[in-house]
Parts: C-alpha cells; sequence; structure tokens
C-alpha cells in the first residue's frame, strides 16, 4: 500500500506531465471510484479544465484545476496512474481515462477496486471528509516535537496504533510505522502514554528522517506512469527495509529472528530484543 513517500513519488511524476494539459473528455468505467457523485456530473465537471498543480496531502494525491475544483486521491491498496498514448495496450482494471489534448491519455488502474476520487472545490479542500480531521503533515511545520508529545501523552493506545491513526500521525502506513518504531527500539504494542519523553522525541525525529530519505530513494521506486507493466514498490527500495515483511530473518543489529504478531488486523513485524518491553517494575521505579 503506497504510504507517504509514495504518493510524493506519484505526485511529481505526475507533476512533470499534467501541467497546464487539458482534460479533453473523461470515462468512467467503475462508478463507485468517483461515489457518491455521478459518473455524469464528475465528467462534466472535468471537461475542458486544465491541470495548473498537483500537490498531496497525507496519503491523498491533490490535482488542482484551472475551474477552481481538485480532484483528490487516495489509492488505498493499489490505485494507479498510466500516462500512455491511446494506442497503448492497457492493462485490465482500468476504471478511468482522462483524455488530455495532447493525444495522451492519463488512465487510473486499480486492481483490488479499494481506490477512491473526490471532486471538491479547491477553496473549501480543507472541509473535505477525507481531509479535515488528518494530522498535520508530518515534513511539514505543524509536526512539532510538542505536537508528537502531546499526541502520545494523550492515549493509551497501542503506539503502532496510533502512527497508524492518520488523525494523529499523516502519511504513515505499516511499512514506516514498523521502521520507525524499530529504529527507535519501541515495541509496538507500547501503550503511547507509557513512553518516556526522550524516546517520543527521538521517534519524531525518526519518522521524519525516515519519510525525508524515502522520498529521496524516490527514484528507485518505479512510479512512472509511463512503464504500463511497472509497480509502485521497487525491490531498491524493500532492500531499505530492515524489519517489514522480514519474519524469522536475522535482525541487523542483534541476529534476533524478527518476529511477526496480528496487530489490528494487520501484520505488525520487530525485534523482539532491540524492542523489548518495558518491565513494569522498571516503569514503577521511574515513576
Ligand atoms: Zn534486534
Amino acid at each position: 500500500m503506497p504510504e507517504l513517500p509514495e504518493v510524493e513519488g506519484v505526485a511529481r511524476e505526475l507533476r512533470q506531465r499534467l501541467n497546464q494539459r487539458q482534460i479533453v473528455r473523461v470515462v468512467v468505467t467503475r462508478p463507485r471510484l468517483v461515489a457518491p457523485q455521478s459518473v455524469e456530473s464528475f465528467a462534466e465537471c472535468l471537461r475542458g479544465a486544465s491541470f495548473v498543480d498537483v500537490g498531496r496531502r497525507g496519503k491523498h494525491l491533490l490535482l488542482h484545476l484551472d475551474n477552481a475544483h481538485t480532484l483528490v486521491i487516495h489509492l488505498r491498496m493499489a490505485g494507479r496512474f498510466l500516462y500512455v498514448a491511446p494506442t497503448a495496450p492497457l492493462p485490465k482494471f482500468i476504471h478511468a481515462r482522462f483524455e488530455l489534448d495532447n493525444d495522451r491519455w492519463l488512465a487510473f488502474q486499480d486492481q483490488r477496486h479499494f481506490a477512491i476520487m473526490r471532486l471538491a472545490p479547491t477553496d473549501s479542500l480543507h472541509q473535505l471528509k477525507e481531509l479535515r480531521d488528518l494530522a498535520p503533515e508530518p515534513l511539514g511545520p505543524d509536526f512539532t516535537r510538542d505536537y508528537l508529545r502531546r499526541t502520545l501523552a494523550g492515549t493509551q493506545r497501542p503506539i503502532k496504533e496510533v502512527l497508524l491513526d492518520q488523525t494523529r500521525v499523516a502519511g504513515l502506513g505499516n511499512i514506516y510505522a514498523a521502521e520507525a518504531l524499530f529504529a527507535v527500539g519501541i515495541h509496538p504494542l507500547t501503550p503511547a502514554n507509557a513512553i518516556p519523553k526522550a524516546k517520543v522525541d527521538y521517534l519524531w525525529q525518526v519518522i521524519r528522517i525516515l519519510l525525508e530519505s524515502a522520498i529521496e530513494a524516490g527514484s528507485t521506486i518505479d512510479v512512472n506512469p509511463e512503464n504500463i507493466t511497472g509497480q509502485y514498490f521497487g525491490a531498491a527500495f524493500a532492500e531499505a527495509l530492515l524489519v517489514y515483511d522480514r519474519e524469522g530473518e536475522p535482525c541487523v543489529r542483534c541476529e534476533t529472528p524478527i518476529a511477526r504478531i496480528r496487530q489490528a488486523q494487520r501484520s505488525t513485524y520487530f525485534c523482539p530484543k532491540c524492542q523489548r518491553p518495558r518491565a513494569k517494575t522498571t516503569r514503577q521505579a521511574r515513576s
């Protein structure tokens, strides 16, 4: 599932190609992609509009148009954009296509059928249900040390679940949450408010470094929309992950086999030794 760095990579690729391109026609073949809006009004609002910029908020892509509307897209599990000639042999599961004024199509593929597209007035974008409750951008000025301290101090939920909660920390998914907790040495089930301040500060720093370096490594992630057969996760990038999807492999620090548990219906990977839960007695002794 694409997380903040992958979505940022997609945004950059699209920005390069879509700037000032006009939409000649829109064809939606899976109405649920744009529901509750009707396919007709969706297509009508987009016809004749030009793309002016491509941005991102959390894991949402924001395609800004010159008609005061923005197309908001959440790729979810498998949503993917293709930028191709009309004669290109398109893969299966194309749910929408935007025919552009340069004899190219921007096609949207979604094998898993979970992606969503919403059209919203640009000036009230922040009121859109999908965006209004999102936490501050983790690489922006509002995601401060203090913000993370306050957020974690206010809940006893397991830290991994808090990191995945987009209203608390935006942009992290299962991969980067696992990697961040490993880097800091926090067990994923630790109650958020039981993490010492120094570790919270370290976690804040790690989250930003992880996301920044993953964005920088973007050239190794295949988000090129002109690659019809590509996918969003390249092998080079997977090699940089230290615990995610590495159950049974030796920890890079202590060689203990990486463990996997089920947490909130998802797999959580961690090193049982480097991320040992703190003993209750230790906590009592400190407080
Ligand atoms: Zn270890």
